[in-house]
Formats: C-alpha cells, sequence, structure tokens
C-alpha cells in the first residue's frame, strides 16, 4: 500500500493486543486507521487472561484453549498452597490465534491492515507525517510510505516508536527477560501437572527475582520463567524444572523468549502526535507479569486520546492515555511492585510470602482483584486485615 497522496487519520505501528485493540477502536470511531505489523512470529507469551478481558473487550470464550480453575503457588522447600479461583477462572490464549482474530478484527471494523515493518518517520512543514515502512517486513524488503496525521506506538517491549519519539523516556526502561518451552501435554495429571490448574514456583534457583511456571493450554503447555538479573540461566532453570516435574519426557514444540518492561514510562506520548501503548509504554502488571489485559486497555486508552486529539486539534489530549489509565490501575501496579521487590528477594521472604498464601481472606482477594480487575471495596476488614498482614512483614515485625 504506497499511497502517496492519501493522508490517513492514524497509523497504528504493531498488531499485538494492544495495537490491534487501538486499532479497532479508532475504526469504530470512524477513523481511517492502517494497523502496520510485522508478521511472522507468535508472540512469546505464556497466554493467560482474566474473565475480565472477554467483558471489557468483548472477546468471545471460544478463543480460549483452557480455563483454569486453580492456582498452586510452591514455596522454595516445597511447600504447596492450592488457590481455588473459585466461580471464575483463567483463561488461556494461544497468542497465534489470539492476536490474528483481533487484528481480523480491527479490520472488519474498518481499519487497512498492512504486513511491514516500521523503520521510521519524517514530517512536512504542515506537521504531516510520512512513515516509512519495509513491506511484508523483510529486512531487504522494499520501503513503501503511509501519509498520515497522528501515530500509535504499539510496537511491543523494544519499540522502535518509542526509541525514536521519546528517546530520553525509552532509556529509562527495565525489563524482565522471559522465557518458556511450549511442550506437548502431559498426559498423566499426577503433583506435578494439572490440566485445569496453574503452577507457580517461587524459588530462587529457578528465579531470583520473579517466579517460574506451568501453564496449560489444553494440548500444549507452558514452562517458562524470568528475571531481570541477565547473568541468570534460564534456559537452564526450564530445563530444571521440566526435569524436575517429569515435563523433560514430553516433546518440546518451541523454545522463545522476550522481555517484559517492568514500568510504566514515564511519558507516552510526544506531546505532538505520536501515543505508545501497551509493552511499549512499559506497562506490564509487576509481580505477575500480566500485560494482554493492561495492553488492551491501554490500546483503548491511546484510540480515546488520538481520536480526542484529532476532534479538537489539541495535541494535550495525548497526554491524558497515560493519565486516565494509571488513575485506574496505577495504585494495583504501585502495590504489586512494591510487593515483587519485597516477597521476590530471598528465599526466606518467598517463603513467608507462600504462607501468607493460605490465609482464605488473601486468595479470595486475589483473585477477585485479578479477575474483575479492580480493588475489592465490600470486605473494608479483609483489607484491612491483609494490609496490615504485609506492612508487619514489610517491616519485619511479623514473622509468619
Ligand atoms: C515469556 C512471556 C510470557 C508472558 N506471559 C504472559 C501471560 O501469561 N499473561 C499475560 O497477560 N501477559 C504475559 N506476558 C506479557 C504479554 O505477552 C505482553 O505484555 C503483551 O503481549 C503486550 O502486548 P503488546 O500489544 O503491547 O505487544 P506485543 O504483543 O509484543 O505486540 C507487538 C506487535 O508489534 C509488532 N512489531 C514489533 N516491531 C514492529 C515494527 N518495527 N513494525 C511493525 N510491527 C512491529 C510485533 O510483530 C507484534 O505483533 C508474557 C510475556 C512473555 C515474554
Amino acid at each position: 500500500m504506497s499511497t502517496p497522496n492519501r493522508t490517513v487519520d492514524v497509523v497504528v505501528v504493531g498488531g499485538g493486543p494492544a495495537g490491534a485493540t487501538a486499532a479497532h477502536e479508532l475504526a469504530l470511531a470512524g477513523r481511517d486507521v492502517v494497523l502496520l505489523d510485522r508478521a511472522g512470529r507468535i508472540k512469546p507469551c505464556g497466554g493467560a487472561v482474566p474473565p475480565q478481558l472477554l467483558i471489557d473487550f468483548k472477546v468471545p470464550e471460544s478463543l480460549l484453549v483452557n480455563q483454569v480453575d486453580t492456582a498452586r503457588i510452591i514455596s522454595p522447600t516445597g511447600a504447596l498452597v492450592d488457590i481455588p479461583v473459585g466461580d471464575g477462572f483463567v483463561g488461556m490464549v494461544d497468542r497465534e490465534h489470539f492476536d490474528e482474530w483481533l487484528r481480523v478484527r480491527a479490520a472488519n471494523a474498518g481499519a487497512t491492515r498492512v504486513v511491514g515493518a516500521y523503520e521510521s518517520m519524517e514530517r512536512d512543514q504542515n506537521g504531516v507525517i510520512t512513515v516509512h515502512y519495509r513491506r511484508g517486513g523483510g529486512r531487504t524488503a522494499r520501503i513503501e510510505q503511509v501519509r498520515t496525521r497522528m501515530v500509535v506506538g504499539a510496537d511491543g517491549a523494544l519499540s522502535k516508536v518509542a526509541r525514536q519519539e521519546l528517546p530520553a523516556e525509552a532509556a529509562k526502561a527495565r525489563y524482565v527477560f522471559a522465557y518458556h518451552e511450549v511442550i506437548e501435554s502431559p498426559q498423566i495429571e499426577d503433583e506435578a501437572f494439572g490440566a485445569a490448574r496453574c503452577d507457580v514456583y517461587y524459588e530462587g534457583g529457578l528465579s531470583p527475582d520473579f517466579y517460574a511456571w506451568v501453564f496449560p493450554h489444553g494440548d500444549t503447555t507452558s514452562v517458562g520463567t524470568g528475571s531481570a538479573n541477565k547473568g541468570f540461566g534460564l534456559r537452564g532453570a526450564v530445563r530444571d524444572l521440566r526435569a524436575r516435574t517429569g515435563m523433560d519426557r514430553v516433546e518440546t514444540i518451541r523454545q522463545e523468549g522476550a522481555p517484559i518492561p517492568l514500568k510504566p514510562l514515564p511519558r507516552w506520548d510526544n506531546g505532538k502526535d505520536v501515543v505508545l501503548a501497551g509493552d511499549a509504554a512499559g506497562v506490564v502488571a509487576p509481580s505477575s507479569g500480566e500485560g494482554i489485559f493492561y495492553a488492551m486497555t491501554g490500546g483503548r486508552e491511546a484510540a480515546r486520546a488520538v481520536d480526542l486529539a484529532l476532534a479538537t486539534g489539541d495535541a494535550r489530549e495525548l497526554r491524558k492515555a497515560r493519565r486516565r489509565f494509571l488513575g485506574s490501575h496505577g495504585s494495583v501496579f504501585w502495590m504489586l511492585g512494591m510487593m515483587q521487590r519485597f516477597w521476590y528477594s530471598s528465599d526466606n521472604r518467598r517463603e513467608r510470602f507462600v504462607a501468607i498464601c493460605r490465609d482464605r481472606d488473601v486468595q479470595e482477594l486475589t483473585f477477585e482483584g485479578y479477575m474483575r480487575k479492580e480493588l475489592v471495596k465490600a470486605r473494608p476488614m479483609a483489607h484491612a486485615k491483609i494490609f496490615w498482614k504485609n506492612i508487619g512483614h514489610l517491616t519485619g515485625m511479623a514473622r509468619t
């Protein structure tokens, strides 16, 4: 699609959950939008999503390849706590199909899909942007152009748009490096594997500052780990976990890794015509590494901000994407960040963290919060109890 004479309203760079959602919402708002995505790689991802995602973004349950009803957390000494999900579930999506479904939905709503790799952008004297991209995505592919008034940068954790348009902010990004192996699901259910159970390992040997996981997706299972410590051997940790759980005897389908951003960037817009969304904006929940729901929420906020900026001609609208997002989720991110820094820092603390999770109130509020994406207001005493329990541990007063 070389369109030297046509100027579209928005080019969305990146067709993951953030970009596909932004393009869908902009198309629904009647905007002329191009969704530019470099195809060809399935996003490495555990694929766990909360039920609220299906509700908020009208995603059909048929896209879930599994529904998990229990989360098992495992301490460094092997103590287990099974946390039932109650009347909800943790959904599992396969990103190959999930992301494509989102992109097709955006196209059906009117977005123009272009397969290509974003390279750069420049502006003419009227402020119209020319986006340069490699058609088809290959490194040597022909460069083509599209003219646009605004750009949404949703091109993932190592966003080129962010590095070019908000270089000072992008330089501040910090990451957890995550690696997983997609394996054939074990046929036998035992202590080490449950087809409807997520296993989360808190153990320094498997991750010195994050956690390792086993997420069942029906026919396949994701076994992975993450760490911000570049020297830590992620592959070795997954090899150990598979050997220990007998999952070294099943076939490996894919081995892949990618960075997960740790902290929302201090700014998401360039003050004129570009706004970031999803991993490009640094938006993944600390402690859990949950990013899909937040990427879609960020994509929606970016779309709303761009639509308003175009309608009013006031670029200050772009700043509201970050403000609105953090207004809804900032306090949860702050709390999860504090918990990650404290609880994931030594095996002694991990052991105590798993012990705290035996508390029924902790379990219920954790899952309510995960599933509905809002703090549960109905049970102030339970909140107070957990708050003081956390504070007790954070300050070293409690020893449970
Ligand atoms: C190993 C691992 C496990 C994870 N597990 C979970 C989990 O279980 N649950 C969860 O919620 N989150 C999980 N996450 C986080 C989650 O995957 C991300 O937060 C989420 O994918 C972010 O969505 P996004 O749209 O912002 O970016 P991405 O999904 O990374 O999408 C970016 C898109 O941009 C495209 N792109 C990149 N560069 C260019 C370019 N130059 N030109 C054009 N297109 C480009 C890519 O092809 C891609 O389609 C995990 C992450 C990792 C690495």
